[in-house]
């Protein structure tokens, strides 16, 4: 606790987006509770603090830290290691510190590849001197240093243990006030949990299911759904079935297939091979061929079924590149958790 009796609270942003800081701001009036409720020790963002403000606090004095972003390079994972001495509770805050979401996405190539691409191949490219960024540049003024790009993209708890998870891309502001409420209170569930609803967004959704079977997909602008009927006994591509639940089914209620944001439903550890699992059920057909037929109605499955949840998946990458910078070919194990190895 801080003199003035109020909890420390730290925010962060690693390897994301900004949305998971939008989602914080989401709060609305709310935020002003919440600053008045704990002390905001460091939350780069919104305030000016510094990493030397963290560095000079004593080690376990932040009492909840809210990280959100992937780990994709070293200042990332420098920053992970730092708030974790420093904090007693560290929560992976939203879809790319607990899953990876769509940094993670990157996992389907590697660093040789994308630097190829970005920075020589792709159309709009125009770098006649081949030149890529380099960690450390030298310059007139002195040494400039840009963060080291990893090759493989990792969640929050595969470089520091983690407490609790807050799924979504973003969370729900209404189950960011339950994690802060439980925070306050005390009340918080056994470590290692997810704070959230232990159902899926097929639960919540208000569409009706008849177990019909689908004999191809669509993408939505194939097809005007109907507004009463499930999406996927429709052929529209529907994560809910293998999603957990707690955002209402935000998106069935406007037409669009659940994407996955929430990540797997309780008790399942990989959310891409639940989902071939749940959508394998409700394809028509009998033979490999009937069911490769429907499947190749759908663009990128690799993508849908592992849109937010490669790097924490079973599968964790396609390929790793050795120190010689060949591919080589990763087998399909779990990877065990704070693995050093991967940074590379
Ligand atoms: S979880 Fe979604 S909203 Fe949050 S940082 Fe990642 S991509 Fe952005
Ligand atoms: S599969 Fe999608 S559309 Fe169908 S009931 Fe579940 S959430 Fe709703
Ligand atoms: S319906 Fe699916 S993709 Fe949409 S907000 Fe809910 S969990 Fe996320």
């Amino acid at each position: 606790m801080a003199s003035n009796g109020k909890p420390k609270l730290a925010l962060y942003w690693a390897s994301s987006c900004g949305g998971c800081e939008i989602a914080v701001l989401a709060l609305h009036e709310k935020i002003l509770e919440v600053a008045d409720a704990f002390d905001i020790v460091f939350w780069p963002c919104a305030m000016d603090f510094k990493e030397e403000d963290i560095k000079a606090m004593d080690d376990g004095s932040i009492d909840v830290c809210l990280f959100n972003g992937a780990i994709r390079n070293d200042d990332n994972e420098h920053m992970a290691h730092l708030l974790r001495q420093k904090s007693k509770v560290m929560v992976a805050f939203g879809s790319c510190a607990m899953e990876g979401c769509m940094p993670g996405l990157a996992n389907f190539t590697d660093r040789e590849q994308m630097m190829n691409f970005i920075y020589h191949d792709s159309p709009t490219t125009d770098n006649p001197e081949s030149i890529e960024p380099q960690v450390i540049t030298e310059v007139a003024e002195g040494e400039l240093r840009l963060p080291a790009f990893w090759n493989t993209v990792r969640t929050l708890d595969q470089v520091v243990p983690v407490e609790y998870y807050l799924p979504g891309c973003p969370p729900e502001a209404k189950w960011i006030e339950v994690a802060v409420g439980a925070i306050l209170s005390g009340e918080l569930p056994p470590p290692g949990s997810v704070i959230g609803a232990d159902v899926t967004v097929c639960d919540e959704c208000p569409r009706t299911k008849s177990e019909k079977k689908i004999t191809r997909f669509y993408r939505p602008q194939e097809i005007i759904p109907d507004p009463d009927i499930c999406l996927l006994e429709q052929g529209i591509f529907c994560a809910g079935i293998a999603t957990r639940g707690g955002c209402g089914a935000l998106c069935p209620q406007v037409n669009m297939g659940c994407r996955g944001c929430y990540g797997p439903n309780e008790g399942v550890i990989d959310g891409g091979a639940r989902l071939i699992g749940a959508i394998g059920s409700v394809i028509e057909g009998r033979t490999a061929e009937d069911i490769d037929a429907v499947l190749d109605t759908l663009p990128d499955p690799a993508g849908y079924f592992y849109r937010f949840s490669l790097p924490h998946s079973l599968l964790r990458r396609v390929h790793l590149v050795n120190d010689n910078g060949r591919n080589v070919a990763q087998p399909i194990k779990e990877v065990p958790r704070l693995d050093p190895s991967l940074n590379e």
